[in-house]
């Protein structure tokens, strides 16, 4: 695979220092997500208080891009509002399924446009979004849960 090299200390930085990669033990949501291509797996707790994604911790095994990019969206997206969060996800999965065809909005995605070149490489892309999917079912899983009360 033939990342810019640029992105590609990016994505190896996330990768030898993950971020938030520490299970909390209280959460609102817990999700475990396997990518059975290539063997990634994560495990991944989110809290949610006023509409506000306000911790997202996870653990997991696999290649460097899946868990590089699970590292990234948690820098990305604790702090966010939750349609902050999904403007951010909506727009890392149509780069992801862009094949190439679109370099992405690096004001938006911030440290995950290195992840731009993978879309070229169908087999890859489920690696990088296993977080991400991971992520949308756990503050699914969170806000249904808010609002039972
Ligand atoms: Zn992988």
């Amino acid at each position: 695979m033939e990342l810019d090299n640029l992105y590609q200390e990016v994505i190896l930085d996330h990768y030898k220092r993950p971020q938030n990669k520490k299970l909390a033990t209280t959460f609102d949501a817990q999700v475990h997500h396997v990518n059975p291509s290539c063997g990634d797996e994560i495990d991944l707790n989110l809290v949610i208080k006023n509409e506000i994604v306000t911790s997202i911790t996870w653990d997991g095994v696999g290649c460097s891009i899946s868990q590089a990019s699970v590292s990234i969206l948690t820098d990305l997206l604790v702090g966010k509002s939750i349609t902050e969060a999904y403007a951010i996800y909506d727009n890392f999965v149509a780069l992801m399924q862009s094949k190439g065809a679109i370099k992405g909005d690096e004001s938006v995605l911030e440290d995950a446009i290195a992840l731009a070149g993978v879309s070229k490489y169908p087999a890859r892309i489920k690696c990088a979004l296993l977080g991400w999917m991971a992520f949308k079912d756990a503050s699914v899983q969170a806000q249904a849960k808010s609002e039972l009360g």
